[in-house]
């Protein structure tokens, strides 16, 4: 077997020939950027494919994310995870929003629906969970808690590019969602990103935020930031749009795959996929526990000696940070569940292009240090 370097994960690019003819189109009708036809066609295409009715596109995930908290012009408190990506709060200190953390479920790794009641105080203006993996928060429980608090909820569904679950596009849900299309996602256009909305005033509310708040030529509105995906971004969009259904697809096999061989490793314990009718398998993360010869960072050490690089999502947890650390809801009392599993959790690599000769390599690279096998890093 070869040794050569597994990433986590590894762009999708589509065949050169198919992107060409849409750059051919740019240059033969001189539309650069701001809404061309290019941007026009993609958005219409991504929001039948999602299943969704309006969908604005941006220049990546995190204006998104800021450009939607800000187009529903909340102050003051937000109730959101400690366990995501830091993009995710810092959106919300670019919108002056103080974040709340609360915990997390054991199982899912989503905010804990039980938790958020407690965390609510009258300077709350809204709920930011985010869909962990792309694996479903208990969205009933949140929009009831939100219903009865008078709350806004915004998802970051930056995991979650075509999630469904028995209502269907996962992203129709809350006030708004928003998206990533960022090279390390499942769909990606270079840079991206993009805000799901339910209806057409917000989606033109929105267009005019990504937009420096521009009405008209005369008026601007509000200090509106610049959101706008580019034509040569689109056209990365539209020319992978054909490929998408494929690259799901292997990406299950490979999630059924590692299933399978993990299911007789114990204390490594992929994170379940509940309460979903179409996957995207995302992310392959796994839980590593006492059974297991190795610490989490041993197995990682491990790993990386083998040239297999996995990534430690979510660690370090977002209240650890410099910016966080110091609010009271990111004392790790508050958040004993989120802080142990930002010491266990892995991801394994999981992208369309692997091969069954590297699902081998990492499988048995796992099962190592239960035959003692190698002479393994030290745990932490
Ligand atoms: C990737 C990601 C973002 C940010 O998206 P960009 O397109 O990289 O700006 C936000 N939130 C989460 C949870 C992410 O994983």
């Amino acid at each position: 077997m070869s040794d050569h370097k597994i990433h986590v994960t590894q762009p999708f690019l589509p065949p050169l020939e198919e992107f060409i003819p849409y750059v051919e189109e740019i240059w033969e009708n001189r539309f650069l950027t701001n809404g061309g036809p290019l941007h026009q066609r993609l958005e219409a295409d991504l929001a039948a494919y999602l299943g969704v009715e309006h969908l604005a596109l941006f220049n990546n995930g995190t204006i998104a994310l800021i450009t939607a908290l800000q187009a529903l012009d909340l102050e003051g408190e937000v109730i959101t995870t400690p366990f995501s990506f830091v993009a995710t709060t810092n959106a919300l200190i670019w919108n002056k929003n103080t974040p709340v953390f609360v915990d997390i479920d054991p199982v899912t790794l989503n905010l804990d629906p039980a938790k958020i009641e407690a965390a609510i105080t009258p300077r709350t203006t809204a709920i930011l969970p985010v869909h962990c993996y792309g694996n479903p928060c208990d969205m009933a429980a949140i929009r009831d808690i939100a219903d009865r608090h008078g709350l806004k909820v915004v998802y970051d569904a930056a995991h979650a590019f075509g999630v469904h679950n028995e209502e269907g596009s996962i992203l129709a849900r809350g006030d708004l969602s928003t998206l990533s299309l960022h090279a390390t996602k499942v769909f990606n256009t270079f840079e991206g990103g993009a805000v799901i909305c339910r209806d057409a005033a917000m989606k033109h509310h929105i267009d005019e935020l990504k937009n420096f708040g521009i009405v008209d030529e005369l008026t601007i509105k509000v200090a509106g930031c610049n959101g706008k995906m580019s034509e040569i971004h689109a056209a990365m969009g539209l020319a992978q749009l054909g490929h998408i259904d494929a690259c799901l697809a292997r990406r299950g096999e490979i999630d059924a795959a590692y299933r399978a061989a993990l299911a007789d490793v114990p204390g490594l314990d992929p994170v379940p996929k509940p309460n979903q009718t179409r996957s995207n398998w995302a992310y392959f993360p796994i839980v590593v526990n006492d059974a297991y010869p190795l610490t989490r960072d041993g197995l990682y050490d491990h790993l990386r000696e083998v040239n297999i690089l996995t990534r430690r999502y979510f660690y370090p947890l977002l209240t650890t940070l410099p910016m966080y650390s110091d609010l009271p809801s990111a004392a790790p009392a508050n958040l004993p569940v989120a802080s142990e599993m930002s010491q266990r959790v892995m991801c394994l690599p999981i992208f369309p292009s692997m091969t069954d000769d590297d699902i081998a390599r990492i499988v048995d690279a796992l099962r190592a240090p239960l035959r003692g096998g190698r002479p393994l890093a030290a745990t932490a």
